[in-house]
C-alpha cells in the first residue's frame, strides 16, 4: 500500500545543498526568512482552530449566523496583519448559492422493495423545482457510468437511457482490479467521482442516477453519504435553473442494491464482475419511482480575499486557499448537534492565518504578491473555489500556484511529506526544497484511490490549468513518541471525519500541523520571491491554458 518513490539523482543533490545552507541566510533569503518560518508556532494555531471549531461558530455552514462570525473572523485577522482586500475595496467575494432541501420524507421505490431516506437510501436534485416525480422509471445498470474516450470504455455505448434511472458503481475499473492495466489502476481517475457519475448521466439524458455505496472503492462509510446528503445541498446558480442535470441524484446502501439485482434475477458481485471487465450495461426489467419535494431559497455565500502586495510584480500572485465552511448543525440530532470541523477545516484555516502572518512579519517584501483565499461550500462540492476559479479576480495567467491545506496534519510530526497526486507538476520541486529543510521526505500519497487530488479546492485550480499542490504530513511517525499518540489520536481522527465529534481537542499534538504550515509557507516563499513559472509535468492530465 505505501509506495516510497525515490525522486531523482539531480534533484536530490539540489535539495541537499539547500538543506545545508538551511541554517545560515542564503543569497536566496536575505531577509529574515527563518525568523519568520521559526515564529509560525503550535500555540496560535491551535488558538485559531479553537476558536474556529467552537460551539459559537455553529459548525460554519455558508449562508448562516456561523458564516458571518467566521467571515468577521477572517476579515479582522487578515486586516490587522496589514493584507488588503482582495476583490477591489471588499474582502469579500459574493458566491450565488442555490440552496436545495429536500424533505426527508421521501421513499425511493425499486421493484418491490421500498427503502427509507438515510437509513437505505438518499437522494436529491438540482433541478430548481420545488417537486420532481420519478415515475415507473426503467432500472439500467450501467457498471461504473464512465464514458473515457481515451481509455477506449464507454458504458453507455449503444444505450439510449432517456426517461432512465441509471444505476451506478462508485471508483473507476481499475480500482479492484489494478493488475489489469486499466484505467490508472487503484489511482483514482476523475471518472472514479461520484460527482463525474451524475454528470455523465445528465449528458446522456438519464431521468435519475443512483450510485450503489460500497465502503471501499467510496473509500467512506454509509454514514458520511447519509450525513452529507442530509439538509441544505446547495449547488452554484445557473442560468438554466438546473435543467441539464437529472432530475433525481442519489446513492443506495450496498444492501439495497443486492436486493434489488436479486429480484431482477442477477447477483450483484457477478454484475460488477461483468462491468470490471470491459464497457457494460443491463436493464434490470424493474422501474423506479421516488417524489422528491424541496424548498429552494437563492442564497448568498462568501469567499474571503486577501493579498500582501508584491514589491516588483504585484500583478503575480500565489495564491494559498483553504475551506472555512463545514457543515453546520443538525437540530433534529439528540445531544451534541454541531459539527464543529476542527480538522475538517479549522485547522487550514488557522494555518492560513499563521501563515499570513509570517508572511507579514518578513522585513523585505516579496517580490510578487501572497494572497489567501478561503473559499467557501467546499463541503458541497467545491462549490466556493469553482467559483472563484469560473470568476478569478487574479486573472488565472497572472497566478502562479495554487497551495492548498485542507483537513491538516493532527496526529503528530512525521518523517515523510504526502504528495496528492504526486508527479503532476514541477511544484514539487519546491516542496521537496522545503522539507529537507525538515529532513523529511516526500511520500506518494497512502491512498491514490480516494482520488483526494479531485476531493479538495486546488483542483477547482487545476481544471482551469494552473499548476496546484496539495500535500501534507505522512504516515511515518517522527518519533516512539509520536507514533504512540498518532496511534490513540487516529482513532478519533478517522472515526470523525464528517462527525459531530470533530472537535478541537486541548490535547491534541500541533507539531505535525506546525510542521506542514512551516513547509508551506517555504513553497510560497521561494515562489513569490522567485520569477519562475512552474509547469505542470507533461504527463499530467492538466495543462495551463493558452
Ligand atoms: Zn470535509
Amino acid at each position: 500500500m505505501y509506495k516510497k518513490l525515490a525522486y531523482p539523482l539531480g534533484l536530490a543533490a539540489v535539495t541537499l545543498i539547500t538543506a545545508c545552507a538551511s541554517h545560515t541566510e542564503t543569497a536566496k533569503q536575505p531577509s529574515n526568512f527563518v525568523e519568520a518560518y521559526n515564529g509560525i508556532s503550535s500555540d496560535e494555531l491551535k488558538q485559531h482552530t479553537k476558536v474556529l471549531a467552537s460551539d459559537e461558530f455553529e459548525g460554519r455552514l455558508p449562508t448562516t449566523a456561523g458564516e458571518e462570525k467566521t467571515l468577521d473572523y477572517l476579515v479582522s485577522n487578515f486586516k490587522a496583519l496589514g493584507y488588503l482586500p482582495g476583490n477591489g475595496d471588499s474582502y469579500l467575494q459574493p458566491v450565488e448559492l442555490m440552496e436545495i432541501t429536500a424533505d426527508p420524507d421521501m421513499h425511493l421505490s425499486m421493484g418491490s422493495h421500498t427503502f427509507d431516506y438515510q437509513k437505505d437510501m438518499v437522494a436529491s436534485t438540482k433541478r430548481e423545482k420545488t417537486q420532481v416525480n420519478l415515475k415507473d422509471s426503467d432500472i439500467v445498470f450501467v457498471g461504473y457510468g464512465v464514458n473515457a474516450p481515451e481509455y477506449g470504455w464507454n458504458d453507455y455505448e449503444g444505450l439510449d437511457v432517456k426517461g432512465k434511472t441509471v444505476v451506478i458503481l462508485v471508483n473507476d475499473p481499475g480500482f479492484e482490479n489494478p493488475e489489469s492495466g486499466k484505467f490508472q489502476g487503484k489511482t483514482m481517475t476523475y471518472y472514479g467521482r461520484w460527482t463525474y457519475k451524475y454528470e455523465e448521466a445528465s449528458r446522456q439524458g438519464a431521468e435519475a442516477a443512483i450510485i450503489v455505496h460500497e465502503t471501499e472503492p467510496a473509500s467512506y462509510g454509509w454514514s458520511v453519504v447519509a450525513n452529507s446528503w442530509s439538509g441544505p445541498q446547495y449547488s452554484l446558480v445557473t442560468d438554466n435553473g438546473g435543467a441539464d442535470r437529472v432530475a433525481v441524484e442519489g446513492w443506495v446502501s450496498l444492501d439495497a442494491a443486492k436486493k434489488v439485482f436479486a429480484e431482477a434475477g442477477l447477483d450483484f458481485a457477478a454484475e460488477k464482475q461483468h462491468a470490471m471487465q470491459g464497457p457494460y450495461h443491463k436493464a434490470l426489467n424493474l422501474k423506479a419511482s421516488v417524489t422528491v419535494n424541496s424548498s429552494l431559497k437563492k442564497s448568498t455565500s462568501h469567499n474571503v480575499i486577501a493579498t500582501l502586495p508584491g514589491s516588483v510584480h504585484p500583478d503575480e500572485h500565489v495564491i494559498f486557499t483553504a475551506h472555512w465552511d463545514h457543515l453546520g448543525s443538525d437540530p433534529n440530532k439528540k445531544g451534541d448537534h454541531i459539527y464543529n470541523g476542527a480538522h475538517d477545516n479549522a485547522t487550514g484555516t488557522a494555518a492560513s492565518i499563521v501563515m499570513a502572518k509570517a508572511f507579514a512579519a518578513l522585513d523585505q517584501r516579496p517580490a510578487r504578491s501572497t494572497t489567501f483565499l478561503m473559499v467557501t461550500a467546499e463541503e458541497q462540492g467545491l462549490l466556493g473555489s469553482q467559483y472563484y476559479a469560473e470568476h478569478p479576480v487574479i486573472p488565472l495567467d497572472k497566478t502562479v500556484a495554487n497551495l492548498n491545506m485542507d483537513a491538516m496534519n493532527v496526529l503528530g510530526a512525521t518523517k515523510d511529506v504526502s504528495v496528492i497526486g504526486m508527479g503532476k507538476s514541477e511544484l514539487e520541486k519546491y516542496l521537496a526544497k522545503a522539507t529537507a529543510r525538515q529532513g523529511r521526505e516526500l511520500v506518494q500519497e497512502h491512498r491514490p484511490e480516494a482520488g483526494y487530488y479531485y476531493r479538495s479546492d486546488h483542483f477547482s485550480f487545476a481544471k482551469k490549468g494552473v499548476p496546484a499542490l496539495y500535500a501534507e504530513g505522512g504516515d511515518e511517525p517522527a518519533n516512539e513518541e509520536m507514533a504512540k499518540y498518532r496511534k490513540r489520536a487516529n482513532v478519533i481522527v478517522t472515526g470523525c471525519y464528517h462527525q459531530v465529534c470533530d472537535e478541537y481537542r486541548e490535547n491534541w499534538d500541533f507539531s505535525g500541523v506546525r510542521e506542514d504550515t512551516q513547509m508551506f509557507f517555504e513553497v510560497g516563499y521561494d515562489l513569490v520571491t522567485s520569477d519562475d513559472w512552474p509547469k505542470w509535468n507533461p504527463s499530467s492530465e492538466f495543462q495551463r491554458n493558452k
